[in-house]
């Protein structure tokens, strides 16, 4: 029987061939091989399904940092038909039950540190802790496990970086289409160690976790990032690629990196990362970064490669293999070469649909993504913004990646925000948020003046504040309704 790429199908595929392998080595219960994974996946659905009834069409939600637990119950979901939805760990109770009930949930399995959030849930949604988890599975009942007519399919939820996040459902390609775009680009080894510091609830950790396990490869969790510790599992286990979230390789240069280094590819998506930040890296770590643009519903859109990103550290890079990537006008037309418009994307990644909440627009087979970019004349996609956020000032639109980059090149400053504000004349104005580095001193008119010498007056923020860092979500992103509070 075949099960198309999905993340219970591979794990089926390696268990099957290669049980006694490790698939994952986890911050507290050390090696879980393949065939270990797959039986406690086996066993928490067999005892789900006797202790709470779960069906095939129910829907598990999963409030989870990066374990071998979460996988566990991600799998055990999809093997008993029902469909896992990851949910974001940082959505507030509020947040949390809004999700529960758009998404119809019939239990949550989370971690003891969420016990409280998960209090918000509607009456009804039966709550599982890990710690319950983990006693089901050693104290399953012996059976066989028939496998379902289908295979649960994991929901992703977006960000909700524009609102509430929306449940993706996605597709179980036929062939391997994803893992042939990723490695296209990636020198990534079958059995490699990876390590996966991107949360497993997001697409692109998850993401990653399937690709790791289509390659065989023993998996590296440590459940929350943090920066020294995570050099040191990397050192620890010799890991060859790291999968995270652009802000997280900020953190890795505040420690010293592994001596020796063990990683060779050190894979980032999620939101956009600076050029400068790119460049530091590389200059710290090697050659050694990628640079993914994509959403959780294209998955992947475009790759920079290393040396992409040396020519061009702003760059997303190339759509891969199998990806069209086209920038459309405002009536459809294809932009030239340097001109900035609408990003569409068409893959066999794309996501079935939303479970929930209304849909993007899709164009010729090619899916809105919402953001705005252009391609060089060499190829190279550069993304510079979401549609949503561009300012229009006085009549000119401003982009705010575009004076972000620019106040981002000086030495003072560690990260930056530039969003709009209502402003009476000029309909919106830019006010920038910066964050300095330790010991370091700038003034707001120092800033003005700095942004006036390069780019046009609407492009110069009118409001300028210090702050000691910026609010993100757990990709990183800006959060942006967060930015008044820290005035
Ligand atoms: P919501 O749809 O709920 O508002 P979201 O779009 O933030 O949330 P995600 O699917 O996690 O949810 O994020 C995808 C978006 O992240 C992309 O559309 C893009 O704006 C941004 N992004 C991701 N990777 C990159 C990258 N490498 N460079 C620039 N932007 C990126």
């Amino acid at each position: 029987r075949r099960w198309g790429f999905s993340l219970s199908g591979e794990l089926r595929q390696a268990a099957a061939r290669d049980p006694e392998r490790v698939a994952i080595i986890d911050e507290r219960r050390g090696e879980v091989t393949y065939g270990q994974l797959l039986g406690n996946a086996e066993r928490l659905a067999r005892a789900l399904r006797g202790t709470t009834g779960v069906r095939a069409g129910d829907r598990i939600g999963l409030l989870c940092r990066n374990h071998a637990g979460m996988v566990e119950a991600m799998v055990a979901g999809t093997l008993l038909g029902a469909d896992p939805v990851l949910i974001n760990t940082g959505l507030s109770p509020a947040q949390l039950a809004t999700v529960a009930e758009e998404q119809r949930l019939r239990i949550l399995v989370h971690d003891t540190e969420f016990a409280e959030k998960a209090l918000a849930l509607p009456p009804g949604v039966e709550r599982i802790t890990e710690e319950r988890a983990a006693e089901l599975v050693a104290t399953a009942p012996p059976g066989e496990l028939r496998p379902p007519e289908q295979d649960g399919r994991t929901i992703v939820l977006t960000s909700g970086t524009t609102g509430t996040p929306k449940g993706a459902r996605r597709r179980t390609p036929s062939g391997f289409g994803p893992l042939v775009s990723i490695i296209h680009r990636i020198p990534l080894h079958a059995r490699d160690r990876i390590m996966i510091s991107a949360p497993l609830f997001h697409t692109w950790g998850y993401a990653a976790l399937q690709v790791s396990f289509a390659l065989r490869a023993t998996v590296v969790l440590q459940r929350r990032f943090e920066p020294a510790g995570c050099v040191a599992l990397a050192a620890q286990h010799r890991v060859r690629g790291l999968f995270a979230v652009p802000v997280m390789v900020q953190r890795l240069l505040e420690v010293p990196p592994p001596r020796p280094n063990p990683l060779r590819i050190v894979a980032v998506s999620g939101s956009a990362l600076p050029g400068g930040l790119a460049t530091r890296f590389m200059d710290v770590y090697g050659d050694v970064l990628y640079n993914l643009y994509g959403s959780t519903e294209v998955s992947w859109a475009s790759i920079a490669t290393p040396r992409d990103l040396r020519a061009a550290p702003h760059t997303a890079g190339r759509p891969p293999h199998g990806t069209r990537l086209a920038i459309l006008g405002p009536a459809g037309e294809r932009m030239p070469p340097g001109h900035v418009g609408r990003i569409f994307v068409g893959n066999d990644m794309l996501f079935e649909g939303y479970t929930s909440g209304a849909g993007k627009e899709s164009h010729d087979g090619l899916f809105a993504t919402g953001d705005l970019g252009q391609v060089d004349h060499d190829g190279l996609v550069f993304v510079v913004g979401r549609e949503d956020d561009m300012i229009i000032s006085g009549g000119e639109n401003v982009f705010p990646s575009e004076v972000e980059n620019l106040l981002a090149d000086l030495p003072q400053v560690r990260e930056v925000a530039v969003i709009g504000v209502p402003d009476r004349e000029y309909g919106q104005r830019l006010a920038a948020y910066l964050a300095l580095h330790q010991g370091e001193a700038l003034d707001a008119d120092a800033v003005r003046e700095y942004v006036r010498r390069y780019r046009a007056r609407y492009c110069i923020p009118r409001d300028v504040y210090f702050v000691p860092y910026l609010p993100r979500n757990a990709t990183g992103k800006v959060v942006v309704r967060e930015l008044p509070r820290f005035r």
